[in-house]
């Protein structure tokens, strides 16, 4: 059975279509996205007028070049699943919009998904079906929570979050004060490659004893590091870029995984699945990698490709609701900007 995956919830215009095999096994067959983001950069940040117009443009080229990629024909389509939140309203607008229309032009069911669980799900396209019970740290540009994974299509419990800035976020921010390019977090991975993460010791938010165990706090690093810069160029100092950069993202990766790695001991949970933009990044998943391995965890972080937004993650999200049995989504289907990640579908 043939899944077709609509994303449009911020800037990725994204269709997936991926193959659900009789033993549940899914198969990514096409992933094409056109992103706008090239002109939200100027701006430092996405702007909903502009992303809601470039979805428009990039929607019908996008489906049709992953058809073709995929060398499949749209009649042999079984279902259609679209990101029905969270996201921005216009954009989403546009995405579940053009799902409904080829829904009832090729008379298939129609799946409303959720854009997070659609993270957690691409990582099934890349290492396979999740184990029963796993937990998984979304960290995106919108972002950053703890979740209790129990079935990708059954139920998705959220143990923390963010109390301010998402993880991408604060990489965005901080990477505007140091003048590099948006989105920040590439940039920042690139530049602390040649820094020295333990150069300036930076505040790790919310680690207290009397702190939410979970929650995450990323504004305070911000500023912290703001007011770093600032300071060395009050004293005429130069400022150590990467030192700076590599310190930073020291402190993101050391509270994330820490946190996560504590999650999975304290709930008796073996496997920890990383996703969400954020978990592109070189040092989160490598600080993982080595603190998961000392505590006996399975660690799944998907490629780069599959962590930014796309369409697979949210046809695969859809291939495992029909492969549970799920009802479709009404055709009146609506957008959900605030849908809270237990929500896996709109229904
Ligand atoms: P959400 O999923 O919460 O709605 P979003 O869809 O905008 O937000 P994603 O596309 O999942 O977010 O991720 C984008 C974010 O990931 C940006 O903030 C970007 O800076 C960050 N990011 C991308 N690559 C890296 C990297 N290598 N290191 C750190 N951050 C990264
Ligand atoms: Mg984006
Ligand atoms: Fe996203």
């Amino acid at each position: 059975r043939l899944i077709l995956g609509i994303e449009s919830s911020c800037d990725e215009t994204g269709v997936g279509i991926v193959r659900l095999g009789p033993d549940g096994a899914v198969e990514l067959l096409a992933d094409e996205v056109a992103s706008s983001v090239e002109e939200h950069a100027r701006f430092g940040g996405v702007v909903p007028e502009v992303a809601s117009r470039a979805h428009l443009e990039a929607m019908v080229p996008t489906m049709r070049r992953a058809v073709e990629k995929a060398g499949v024909e749209l009649r042999d389509v079984h279902s259609i699943a679209v990101t029905a939140g969270p996201g921005l309203a216009g954009a989403l607008l546009v995405g579940v919009s053009a799902a409904k229309a080829y829904a009832a032009a090729l008379d298939k069911p129609l799946y409303g998904v959720n854009h997070l669980a659609g993270h957690v799900a691409a990582d099934t396209l890349q290492h396979g079906p999740l184990p029963k019970r796993c937990l998984a740290l979304l960290v995106s540009g919108g972002h950053s929570q703890l979740l209790m994974v129990e079935g990708l299509a059954e139920r998705i419990t959220e143990l923390g979050s963010t109390v301010d800035d998402a993880a991408g976020e604060a990489y965005d921010k901080v990477a505007r004060l140091l003048d590099l390019p948006y989105p920040g977090g590439p940039p920042i991975d690139k530049l602390a490659k040649q820094g020295n993460g333990c150069a300036i010791a930076f505040p790790r938010g919310l680690t207290g004893p009397r702190d939410a165990k979970y929650d995450f706090s990323f504004s305070g690093l911000k500023t912290s590091v703001a007011r770093w810069v600032e300071r060395q160029e009050r004293a005429g100092e130069e400022i150590p870029l990467a030192d700076v950069a590599a310190s930073f993202q020291e402190a993101v990766a050391d509270v994330l995984t820490a946190k996560a790695i504590r999650a999975c001991k304290d709930l008796g949970v073996d496997t920890l699945v990383i996703s969400g933009g954020v978990a592109a990044n070189s040092r989160l998943s490598g600080l993982a990698a080595e603190r998961c391995a000392e505590a006996g965890i399975e660690l799944r972080v998907p490629r780069p490709r599959l962590c930014t937004d796309n369409g697979a993650m949210i046809a695969a999200l859809g291939a495992h609701l029909v492969a549970a049995g799920a009802q479709p989504s009404p055709m009146d289907l609506s957008t959900t900007p605030g849908l809270p990640v237990g929500t896996i579908q709109v229904l």
